[in-house]
């Protein structure tokens, strides 16, 4: 812990937004949630984000090996970092991998006020005849990161699309912000397990030099100094300051910054698992097939099972309700 972060001196502001800020108040298990912050003498913004028993519940609904559950991890991380920068609760962020020929052909991740869920479909014969713990191209190939948001009350969507490259889905993040936003972003995501279970976190760094968020730029400058120095700071951030449960998101924000003139704490969403499969929809999209392919889905007993790619919750549906509907 420390490195040169704690000798330095106090800032004022900092301290009394920090002693009046009541979530710190009687942390002791810090965990399922995001934190943002602004830094404005240095037109920076972030986000810290933390899961635990969050992300045991996404992985209990599937049984991937572990290095497909690392890499789901992470990109739960990263959907929580990328869902808390929408503006408006009823908004999405939808975070995208794929390729055509990858070992994992598709990973999908999204966020909606506060819930987040995924999941990953992949080739476990290929999996299994590689390394344990293969790299993002060993699993991709040359594949590509979407990432959507759909503002819910401007009804406003965008969507960057980015090759995806790199060692891991933070530096695919990185360069999707670079590429596609021209923001000059850091982003650092730990992945580990405990006695309690798995744990994740990150931290998403942004310089928007405009103070505006939303305002074209033409070109990324990462050589800013005002942001040269914050990604140095950021930069320094631990695996084990991520992933401590016991360590409030607010004193690693601390750690990083305090040595700025005034760090604003943003407030944070509490995340949870959460899943918008239903029933009606299901049969709605089966009653969309053909009668004769329905008919080759259906069991022995006439019942077609539909499964959530998310949550892995079956759908029993009777194949003989289409047939009394038509
Ligand atoms: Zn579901």
């Amino acid at each position: 812990m420390g490195k040169n972060r704690f000798c330095s001196g106090v800032s004022t502001s900092w301290v009394e937004r920090r002693s009046t800020s009541p979530i710190l108040a009687d942390v002791t298990h810090d965990i399922d949630r995001t934190l943002g912050f602004a830094i404005a003498s240095r037109h920076a913004r972030g986000r810290v984000a933390r899961l635990g028993p969050v992300l045991d519940a996404v992985l209990a609904a599937h049984s991937y090996p572990p290095a497909i559950e690392r890499l789901l991890a992470e990109a739960l991380v990263l959907t929580a970092l990328l869902g808390s920068l929408l503006k408006d609760d009823a908004g999405q962020m939808t975070l995208q991998a794929q390729t055509e020929a990858g070992i994992v052909e598709l990973l999908v991740c999204d966020y909606r006020a506060g819930e987040v869920r995924g999941y990953v479909r992949f080739d476990a014969d290929r999996l299994a005849e590689g390394p344990s713990d293969p790299s993002l191209f060993a699993l991709f190939g040359r594949g590509y990161l979407a990432i959507t948001f759909d503002q819910a009350v401007s009804g406003e969507r965008y969507q960057g699309i980015v090759p995806l490259e790199g060692a891991s889905l933070a530096d695919a993040a990185q360069s999707y912000f670079a590429q596609s936003e021209q923001i000059p972003s850091l982003v650092r995501i730990a992945v580990g397990r405990d006695g309690e279970g798995c744990k994740a976190g990150g931290l998403l760094l942004q310089h928007l030099p405009e103070g505006e968020e939303g305002r074209e730029r033409l070109h990324t400058r990462l050589d800013h100094p005002e942001w040269e120095h914050v990604a140095i700071m950021g930069g320094t951030i631990a695996d084990d300051e991520l992933l401590g449960r016991d360590l409030p998101l607010e004193t690693i924000v601390w750690r990083l910054f305090n040595e700025e003139e005034e760090v604003r704490l943003l407030g944070g969403a509490a995340l949870s698992r959460g899943c918008r499969c239903d029933a009606v929809h299901i049969r709605d999209v089966l009653g969309q097939f053909p009668a004769d392919e329905r008919a080759t889905m259906a069991d022995g007993e006439g019942v077609i099972s539909v499964d959530c790619a998310f949550c892995s919750r079956v759908f029993p549906v009777a194949a003989r309700e289409f047939t009394m509907n038509s």
